[in-house]
Parts: C-alpha cells; structure tokens; sequence
C-alpha cells in the first residue's frame, strides 16, 4: 500500500488581505509553501505530493523550485474541487486501497513527528483520520445579533489540522458526493463525515498552526527560528 500526498495551493488568501496569496509569503525567507512541501519530502514513504495551483498562478515559476517527487496541477474553485482535480490527476498512479495524505500548503509549522505519528496511527483503520487538538478555550455559540446565546460544552470538541489521511478511493468518492451535493466542506474529514463514516482524532501539536493573518505569520516565524535552538 502506497502514500501519496496532496498540499492544495490553489487558495488566494482573501483573508489575509495581502497582495501575494499567503502561501506564497516568504517565512524564514522561504516561501509558506515550500516549508510545507519540504516537511512532506521528509517522509521518505511518500510516493509523490501533488500541489494543485490556481489557474492565475504566476508565482510557483518564480520560485525556480523542482524535484522528482512534486508536480504540479491545475487547482479548483474551492479547496475541495482542488484536492479532487489532485485525487484525479492520480487515477493512473493510485490504487484503491493506497493512502492519500492531504496537507494545507497554509500549515509550514508541521513536524516530521506528527507526519509519522498519522501515517502509524492511521493505516490500519478502516476509515482514515486527522490531525486535531482539544479545544482548551470556552467557546460561546452567538444569535443573528451578535448576542451570547450558550457556552458550547468543550469536552468534546476538537480543532481539525492537517495532514488528513484517507484511502484513495473513499475520499474520491467523499469529496465527489460533497462537491456534487454543494456540501460545504473546509476539509477531507468533513466530505468523509458526509457519507456517514467516523475519522480517527490523532492528538497533534498545537504549533500546527494555519497562516491567515500577519499575526499568524509572526507566531511561524517564532516556532521554526524555536527549532533550531533545540
Ligand atoms: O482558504 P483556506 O485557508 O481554508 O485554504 C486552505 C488551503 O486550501 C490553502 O492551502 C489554500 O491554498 C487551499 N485552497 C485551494 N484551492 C482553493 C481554495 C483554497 O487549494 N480554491
């Protein structure tokens, strides 16, 4: 059985509100993107990462990267439709039974450590699973007008991180029914939910953080330039 992994790139960050997407903002003086790729390049199982990019993309060129393993396709209008044009773009490399490891090229804070720890947790589970952590915070669910309606019981929530492992054929099918239905789903495990199927939670490292803003970048910079101190 095989791994391969997908980092949908194809996202422009309108949140962050910078000119350049997000992904392509330099990190430690790389871009966000290639310190997510490079983490993935790390497990020596990976068969080959497939990065969907948008179809305006002028900058992956720029960053006169390549390597055997990473090829590039055209991205979709979501990241959902991005993943699928991945998932697609390998129908003549994967088999059913393979695993699909998909990564937001947002999160370059990963470890190797939490990389293996999904694959050697997940890949004899039926269904697949995710990187998360508990919710330490109390959260508060709000009406129409803003106003505090109740405290939502945190005991069993949960944040959803990547990598997200799914065999091949399944998220195929999942991401294919959520697309299809116009189900909004932010992630695979969302699409595998869908279908009436239950993720594995995989405790992962809280420093997994997303980029979506200037602050998001500041706390990269910290937790990378922390690594090489230890
Ligand atoms: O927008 P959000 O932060 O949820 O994006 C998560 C990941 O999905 C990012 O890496 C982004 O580039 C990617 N994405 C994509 N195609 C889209 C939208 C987002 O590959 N159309």
């Amino acid at each position: 059985m095989r791994i391969w992994a997908i980092v949908p790139a194809a996202g422009i960050g309108h949140r962050y509100g910078s000119a350049i997407p997000k992904q392509y903002l330099s990190l430690c003086g790389t871009p966000v993107l290639l310190h997510s790729i490079k983490r993935l390049l790390e497990i020596k199982e990976v068969e080959q990462i497939f990065v969907p990019l948008g179809s305006d993309d002028t900058l992956w060129k720029n960053l006169e990267f390549s390597h055997p393993k990473v090829k590039t396709i055209a991205g979709g209008c979501n990241r959902s439709q991005s993943v699928l044009n991945a998932l697609e773009g390998l129908s003549s490399l994967a088999k059913e039974e393979d695993w699909v490891l998909v990564h937001d090229a947002v999160r370059p804070c990963v470890t190797e450590f939490d990389i293996k720890k999904i694959i050697r947790e997940v890949r004899n589970d039926d269904v697949g699973g995710l990187l998360a952590y508990q919710v330490v915070d109390t959260i508060k669910e709000l009406d129409d007008s803003d106003g505090v309606i109740k405290t939502i019981d945190r005991e069993k929530l949960w944040f959803a991180l990547t990598p997200q492992m799914f065999r091949y054929e399944l998220i195929k099918k999942a991401l294919r029914a959520a697309v299809l239905s116009d189900q909004p789903v932010t992630d695979e495990a969302s699409a595998i939910e869908f279908l009436g199927l239950s993720p594995k939670i995989i405790p992962g490292e809280k420093s997994n953080i997303k980029i979506t803003s200037a602050e998001d970048l500041l706390l990269a910079e910290l937790i990378i330039m922390s690594w090489s101190r230890k």
